[in-house]
This record gives C-alpha cells, structure tokens and sequence, in this order.
C-alpha cells in the first residue's frame, strides 16, 4: 500500500489542492490519497479558524466524486492541537510496516519542519511531497533548515494551479467578489449556505 496523506487546514479547500492530490497520485504511483483536515492547527493559534466540521464537510463534498480520493476525521477528532508527527504514528501503526506513507503539502509549510514536534521522528516514517507554485524559490526558501531538510526523505512538485489560495477566496468571498472556478461549485455552495467568510478579514 501506498497512502497519500494531504494534510493542510483547507479553509477552504479549493482546486489547487485537488491538482496537487491527483498530481501526487499519479507521479508517485500512490493507491490512494487520504485528505486529513487539521483539527486545531499548531501554528495558527493567533488567527480564527473556520470550524473543523465546516472544513472536514467542505473537503468531503469536494472529493466525493473521485474514487482514489478519502477525507479523514482522525485530526479532527483528536483532542489538542494537531501536531502531523502524531498523525503519521498513528497511520503507520494502522497500515503496518510493509505499507508506505507519503505526506502530501504545500512546501510553505515544509520548509520548517525541522522546528515541528518531534521532528526527528519523520526520519523513515514517510516520505514528504511538498508542493510549490511556479517560481517558487526552493532554494532561498530552505537555507535556513538545509542540513535538518537533508535528513528527511522530501520531493517536490510544482502545480500550477496553486495560484489559487484559500487566503485569496477567503478575501473574495469578504469583499463579495467570485469564486467560481477556484473551489468546486458544490464547495462555492456551501460557504454561500453558511455564510462563511463574510466577515471583513
Ligand atoms: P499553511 O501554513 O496554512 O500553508 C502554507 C502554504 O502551503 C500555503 O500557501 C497553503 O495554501 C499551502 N498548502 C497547505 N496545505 C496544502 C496542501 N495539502 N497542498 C498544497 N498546498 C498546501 O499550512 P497548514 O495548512 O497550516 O499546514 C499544512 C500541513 O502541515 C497540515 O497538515 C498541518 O497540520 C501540518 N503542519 C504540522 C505542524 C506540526 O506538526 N508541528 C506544523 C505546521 C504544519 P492554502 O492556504 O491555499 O492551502
């Protein structure tokens, strides 16, 4: 077995992330991909965060069509602030020695790995995908961690279509602009039924 796990905060999720799933799926013969929404992310204690049954709903509604897609509950249904090494035990205890696990993400959220829990423990657990946008700057972006990266089995990919941002439609939707053709119509739905992000932000 070879499981993909797309771990971000999806707030919302959108067409880059789904690019980036089937992306990894394909280049790195992947079974499956598992999209695992954070419960209560470790770094972003400082700014709200759209309720993790909101995003998990999202993720699901986003992904139901596609057969080599699952959205899983396991960090959101676990108590504290969702720390991936913890995540990774867990899968690995669950899928067994012989299965192999690949952490999907985007690589703004790789470059400081070595600063996250237990960092050390990543060491043969998983390999990482870190997904960039074109142009994106690999080198200058993980100077500062070099030798800690070089221990870690990490890969990139770039995927054009993660011009789209959840930061850019959170402010659309606050400003009223669209967001069509950046998240699936059925997620676009949903934030309009719940009134989600229309707050100034
Ligand atoms: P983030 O810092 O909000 O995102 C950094 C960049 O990566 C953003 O441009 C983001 O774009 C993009 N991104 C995030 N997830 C992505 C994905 N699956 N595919 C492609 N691009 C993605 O990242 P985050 O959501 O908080 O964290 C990402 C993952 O790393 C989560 O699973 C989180 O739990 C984990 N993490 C763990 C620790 C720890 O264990 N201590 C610390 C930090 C992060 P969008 O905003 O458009 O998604």
């Amino acid at each position: 077995m070879r499981l993909g796990i797309m771990g971000g905060t999806f707030d919302p999720v959108h067409l880059g992330h789904l690019v980036t799933a089937e992306e990894a799926l394909v280049q790195f013969n992947l079974d499956r991909v598992v999209f695992m929404p954070t419960g209560q992310p470790a770094r972003k204690t400082d700014r709200a965060v759209t309720s993790a049954e909101h995003r998990y709903l999202m993720t699901v509604i986003a992904t139901a069509s596609n057969p080599d897609f699952d959205v899983s509950r396991m960090e959101i249904d676990r108590p504290g602030l969702t720390y991936t090494v913890d995540t990774m035990l867990a899968l690995r205890e669950q899928y067994g020695p012989q299965s192999e696990l690949f952490f999907i993400t985007g690589a703004d959220a790789v470059w400081d790995i070595a600063t996250w829990k237990d960092a050390e423990r990543f060491r043969g657990l998983c390999t990482f995908i870190a997904a960039t946008r074109p142009g994106y700057d690999l080198e200058a972006a993980f100077v500062e961690y070099a030798e800690e990266l070089a221990a870690l089995d990490i890969e990139f990919i770039e995927v054009p279509a993660l011009a789209i941002s959840s930061t850019d439609i959170r402010e659309r939707v606050s400003q009223r602009r669209p967001i069509r053709y950046l998240t699936p119509e059925s997620v676009a739905g949903y934030i309009h039924k719940y009134g989600l992000y229309r707050e100034a932000f």
